[in-house]
């Protein structure tokens, strides 16, 4: 039987021989880097905090981020938390970071963030078995190729000489982006979007890491779902605490 000829068969023969299939291999990173430099040269990298160009995130904006204390009072200690932590509020530098991270596919911030979510962890003594990041919905990770929260965790953990478990807890059900929801309204919307590997976190302390506290909602919940499949504590940690008017007056109990 004839096979069709053409790219087929410049394909096949880059099956056949290695030395061609590396060839090709090579040149596809080439091009690859061929047009992030080109893309880099038309949209340069803008520093997350200043807005110099050719760096996402410059020297002096990290000064001016380890500047930054961390909140004098965390939250008192209360269900389903053993105690919870943020490491700032939700505006100014470390908002614009985050936001770059999230948003301006600037993945590099987290290092810096997760760094400060290290030293902020380190201060306060907890003594957690594994880090568990708060999963995106799939289809926002899928949208964005990365969960940043997972990305700082990942920092968080090595430095803290913890494992991160991706494998703990996972995102389900149909829930809509929580921004512009009341306190209410976000309680429903994630109630029961989140399932538990039991055998994962049974006996075990967690530090659960999530990138805003607004309400409370999403980690609150992630935590009740994690203790009830046999967690022993759970430490709730966030980069940033955010106070809006969509909570405000409704109140967030938790927080000193
Ligand atoms: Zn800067």
């Amino acid at each position: 039987m004839n096979q069709p000829r053409g790219i087929y068969d410049s394909e096949r023969a880059c099956l056949q021989h290695p030395v061609r299939r590396e060839r090709t291999r090579l040149f596809g990173r080439q091009l690859r880097q061929l047009l992030d430099a080109g893309l880099e040269l038309l949209f340069p990298s803008r520093c997350a905090g200043c807005q110099r160009v050719d760096t996402v995130w410059c020297p002096e904006c990290q000064d001016l981020l380890d500047a930054i204390p961390f909140p004098a009072r965390q939250a008192r200690a209360h269900s389903p938390f053993t105690a919870l932590a943020c490491s700032g509020d939700h505006n100014g530098l470390l908002r614009q970071a985050l936001l770059a991270l999230k948003y301006e596919n600037a993945a590099q911030l987290a290092g810096p963030l997760g760094n400060r979510l290290a030293s902020l962890v380190t201060g306060l003594q907890w003594k957690t078995d594994f880090l568990v990041p708060v999963p995106l919905h799939p289809s926002r990770e899928r949208e964005r190729g990365y969960n940043q929260t997972r990305l700082m965790g990942q920092v968080l953990a090595q430095k803290l000489c913890i494992p991160l478990a991706d494998d703990a807890l996972y995102r389900t059900g149909n829930t809509r982006a929580q921004v512009g929801l009341t306190r209410r309204q976000r309680l429903e919307n994630v109630s029961n979007a989140f399932v538990v590997n039991a055998k994962r976190v049974q006996g075990c302390d967690l530090l659960l890491v999530d990138d805003v506290y607004t309400t409370g909602a999403t980690l609150g919940e992630c935590a009740r779902a994690l203790l009830a499949k046999g967690a022993r504590s759970v430490f709730g940690l966030t980069l940033t605490r955010a106070v809006s008017p969509a909570n405000h007056g409704e109140g967030n109990p938790e927080w000193m």
